[in-house]
């Protein structure tokens, strides 16, 4: 069984790295869509496709999964989105989503959709992760410890800072 799950993940945290503990023992691999992939240096996407996957990559090493973790660009084009995400993906069967509209146009082309239930979401929410580094607030609490590494090494707070200034 193989499933698909989608998210932006700026960054990934820890609300998401409970829901794919959750799907892992319920499929053999899991395909993780990191959306808005051509997204990188603004205040609501401050970080990168590549650093996303790197984020990942980390984050779930102490989950037995095979995992694959597949930039997905916007494509601003709703009614074929479907079909340009399963042409960049191994074949799945299942797909878990909360997000209203991935949730009508996968089951509009007739695939199952499951939802995750929400862990913590007023402060496991990336949204609220950015919120703190921009205002100085502790936020490492909220993402896994290898994502914190990870934006550490890119000085990822300095840049959403810099992104979310004006000149
Ligand atoms: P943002 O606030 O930037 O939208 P987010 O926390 O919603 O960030 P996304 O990358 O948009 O994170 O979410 C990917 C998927 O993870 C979505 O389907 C979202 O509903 C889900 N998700 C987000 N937070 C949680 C949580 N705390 N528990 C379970 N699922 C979550
Ligand atoms: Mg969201």
């Amino acid at each position: 069984k193989r499933a698909f799950y989608i998210g932006r993940f700026q960054p990934f945290h820890l609300g998401h790295h409970s829901v794919i503990t959750s799907i892992a023992k319920e499929v053999d691999e899991l395909i993780i869509g990191i959306g808005s992939a051509q997204t990188s240096h603004e205040v609501n996407n401050p970080f990168t496709a590549g650093e996303r996957v790197m984020m990942i990559r980390h984050a779930l090493e102490d989950i037995d999964v095979h995992f694959y973790a597949l930039p997905i660009d916007d494509i601003q084009q709703n009614p074929i989105w479907v079909s340009y995400v399963t042409s960049r993906t191994p074949p799945f069967d299942t797909v878990y989503a909360n997000n209203p509209l991935v949730i009508e146009l996968f089951e509009e082309t007739g695939v199952m959709v499951k939802q995750p239930p929400m862990y913590h979401r007023n402060e496991y929410s990336g949204t609220e992760i950015r919120r703190r580094m921009l205002e100085g607030e502790e936020w490492k609490h909220l993402v896994p410890n290898a994502v914190a590494d990870v934006i550490e090494e890119i000085n990822g707070v300095r840049r959403l800072r810099r992104v979310a200034g004006t000149d």
